[in-house]
């Protein structure tokens, strides 16, 4: 398990700015959420930490190693996207164990480590269906559980529950929440939703335009916004 680190972290498409030098320190074991409007670059943000887009210029830095040019599946990062990206053709079950077996791991850890993130995530019984026999929630754990099996050092969320409907939206936030509590690893969550940052978050990063314009714990933006965008964005109903 580690934290990582952004120092002056920037990314440019061309001659567009979309992540403008970020600085922040994220501890081994924190639940950080990144919140902003569409178009803001957080999933930029998170792409980058994964290793699916090149570092502009800065620092990345996944505990106490500089990442910039490791590649992403040599980062022990999990990302979970907003579509599921499920194999429409594999079962759950295979869907969970493929990245282990393109990995070589052995066939009997592979048993074990699907079972019991099927077992964590409640989806036991669904290991031999196939995605498009299963509701958006069970997809969007079997994503999640897709995760849990490679044993990452930190989980990226890209939006991940904003395919469900309201009510369950509520549910896996729970669950999200659980499981952090027990896995106890770093976890960098992204949403536009204010309501999920302020529930799942030990700090919230408010991004507007690729710039950060506050952190903080989820009291501290309520109560101590430091300017209106801030206060606007943390404050609005929805
Ligand atoms: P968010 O996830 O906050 O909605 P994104 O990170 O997807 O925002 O996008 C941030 C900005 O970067 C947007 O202006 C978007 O159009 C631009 N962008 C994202 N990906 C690319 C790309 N591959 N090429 C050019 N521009 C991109
Ligand atoms: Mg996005």
């Amino acid at each position: 398990m580690a934290g990582f680190t952004l120092k002056n972290l920037s990314k440019s498409y061309g001659a567009l700015e979309v992540i403008k030098g970020i600085d922040l320190e994220v501890r081994d074991g924190e639940f950080i959420v990144f919140v902003g409007p569409s178009g803001c670059g957080k999933s930029t943000l998170l792409r980058m930490i994964a290793g699916l887009e090149e570092v502009s210029g800065g620092d990345l830095m996944i505990g106490e190693k500089r990442c910039n040019d490791i590649p992403a599946k040599a980062r022990g990062i999990a990302m979970v996207f907003q579509s599921y990206a499920l194999y429409p053709h594999k079962t759950v079950y295979e869907n969970m164990s493929f990245g282990l077996k393109l990995a070589k791991r052995p066939k009997d850890e592979i048993d074990r480590k699907v079972r019991a993130a099927a077992g964590i995530l409640h989806i036991e019984h669904l290991l031999e269906r196939r995605p498009s026999q299963l509701s958006g929630g069970q997809r969007q754990r079997v994503a999640i559980g897709r995760a849990i099996v490679r044993d990452p050092q930190v989980f990226l969320f890209d939006e991940p529950l904003s395919n469900l409907d309201a009510a369950l939206r509520v549910h896996m936030r729970l669950e999200l929440s659980k499981l952090h509590d027990d896995l106890g690893t770093t976890m960098a969550y992204v949403t536009h939703d204010q309501i999920e940052a302020m529930t799942l978050a030990d700090r919230i990063v408010v991004l507007d335009h690729g710039d950060v314009q506050q952190v903080g714990t989820p009291l501290e933006l309520y109560h101590l916004p430091q300017n209106l965008f801030v206060a606007g964005f943390i404050g609005s109903p929805k």
